[in-house]
């Protein structure tokens, strides 16, 4: 009797921790597959010597340690600047860039030292999902992508355990795409059937490849741009739009007046002559070490990178470095054929932001961070603010996937028909209209960009009333003041028909 009560115990206690929220062997029947979203970089913070006194957070690097690292250079900073002396003044650009970001840098097999870590990383837990909640997997951004692959499949098994399903939805975001491109490579899609990439640099992004190849430049148009493209999303509070317009006026007026361009030769001329020691002895020695972020540079600035870089020749971190390079090669026949059986795939990608204007390439249309031809698999684009050029209009043949202004050609695109572009869009900006079209993507049967009457493949991102409009034409900001007559959007008016007669 004893042997068979404790028999029935043992089987008790592995019947409960097998699976706690499901019967053996029962699957849930909710009909929704958990959703697992992989994060931008960032996503964790990365920490020098946790739990112990000296812990020090290095990224998302805090404005405290910034700061006191900038005060311990600000005396030969300053010394350097006025007796202009560019060899001082490279030298202590050198001391801050390294005390701020030295300890990220991995070793030449691609490790981490030992007391940089991300303490926080999550495991999933819990059995709660639907469309409102998702697991987050997170990663430490520096290292290579194929170790967080490895991660991924543990963490895609552990959901399925706890949720009793046999499947997942991927929804990534910006670099969440790397993983994702890694994991596909790795283990393929069996047991996802959703993949939905939210400004992903699937084939990089131009930002990475120039500045791993030195091509380093200030434009003030750009720099201009940039900074008016970004300042409707400037939480400012009170008097948001009076603030917002009064910048939007006074950068225009700056660069109007040649103030801007006056920068812009300074930072030239500083870049020309502090670049090589800045690049050699601080930004190639830490950013150079990651297979994270070599993983955003594009196939044409590869070669060029490896060299400008001095890309050891063999070893962990090189290893790391090529292995990626497959991924990102065979991105587009991954998802073709995971969508060739059955998952459901959504690519969307923003266009006609300004990009940071740190690069030579600061006219390829983008969210601002990524290239829209990177994110959207091959897209053919006008340059920012522009219609693709007329000898390219009058040769399309295939004109259903134009953008209505003519600015985007997504016939090229590795999956045209599940491929959105959002005008308008600031890099993984939230915003409920877009939000509307992945519960869609996440819940219907056939997805492709006919799929949603709201929702065609060319939209228009509103901010302020969060949501996204079908793209009609070109931008046209009497029609966006008529829509929404703020402050902000009346000073635009009027620089665009002060423009257009200075143009005429
Ligand atoms: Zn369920």
């Amino acid at each position: 009797m004893k042997k068979l009560i404790s028999l029935l115990i043992c089987a008790v206690i592995v019947f409960c921790s097998a699976s706690p929220a499901f019967a053996a062997g029962e699957g849930c029947n909710c009909g929704f597959s958990p959703i697992i979203y992989v994060g931008p970089l960032g996503c964790t913070p990365i920490v020098r010597d946790s739990g112990e006194e000296t812990e020090q957070q290095l990224w998302k690097i805090d404005t405290g340690f910034l700061l006191s690292n900038l005060k311990a250079v600000l005396p030969e900073l300053s010394k350097a600047i006025l007796i202009r002396d560019t060899d001082m003044l490279s030298d202590a650009l050198v001391e801050f860039v390294n005390s701020c970001f030295g300890d990220l840098a991995l070793d030449s097999e691609g490790k981490s030292k030992e007391n940089v870590t991300a303490p926080e990383l999550n495991i999933p837990q819990g059995n709660k999902h639907g469309i409102d909640s998702d697991y987050y997997f997170d990663y430490d951004f520096r290292l290579d992508p194929y170790e967080h692959a490895d991660r991924l499949h543990d963490f895609i098994e552990q959901v399925k355990a706890l949720t009793g399903h046999s499947s997942v939805k991927l929804k990534c975001s910006s670099m969440g795409g790397v993983v994702l491109s890694a994991y596909l490579d790795k283990y393929g899609y069996d047991g996802i059937d959703v993949i939905i990439c939210r400004c992903c640099p699937l084939l990089g992004t131009a930002v990475a490849g120039e500045a791993f190849c030195g091509k380093i430049e200030i434009n003030s148009t750009s720099l201009t741009r940039y900074g008016e493209d970004a300042i409707p999303f400037l939480e400012t509070g009170f008097a948001d739009d009076f603030i917002e317009g009064t910048l939007y006026a006074l950068l225009d007026t700056l660069r109007g007046a040649g103030v801007i361009d006056g920068i812009c030769a300074l930072g030239d001329k500083l870049i020309k002559d502090a670049g090589d020691k800045v690049f050699g002895k601080a930004l190639i020695p830490v950013f150079g070490t990651m297979p994270g972020i070599w993983a955003f540079v594009p196939e044409e600035y590869f070669d060029d990178a490896v060299k400008f870089m001095n890309l050891p020749s063999e070893g962990g971190l090189h290893d790391k470095v090529y292995a990626y390079r497959n991924a990102m090669a065979n991105i587009e026949d991954n998802l073709r054929a995971a969508r060739k059986d059955g998952v459901k795939i959504c690519i969307i990608c923003g266009y006609n932001v300004q990009r940071t204007p740190l690069v030579t390439l600061w006219k390829s249309t983008s969210d601002g961070t990524v290239d829209t031809k990177y994110a959207s698999l091959g897209a053919v684009c006008g340059d920012v603010k522009e219609p693709l050029d007329e000898s390219y209009l009058s040769g399309i043949e295939n004109r259903d996937y134009l953008s209505p202004d003519n600015m985007i050609d997504a016939s090229a695109c590795a999956l045209p028909e599940n491929t959105w572009f959002v005008r308008d869009w600031l890099h993984c900006n939230g915003n409920a209209g877009i939000d509307e079209l992945f519960n869609l993507v996440m819940t219907s049967d056939d997805v492709s960009v006919l799929s949603f009457e709201k929702f065609s493949q060319f939209l228009e991102a509103d901010d302020d009333a969060d949501t996204v409009y079908p793209v009609t034409g070109a931008p046209d900001e009497y029609a966006r003041f008529k829509a929404r007559p703020s402050y902000l959007n009346f000073i635009r008016l009027l620089f665009s028909f002060f423009k257009g007669l200075f143009k005429a």
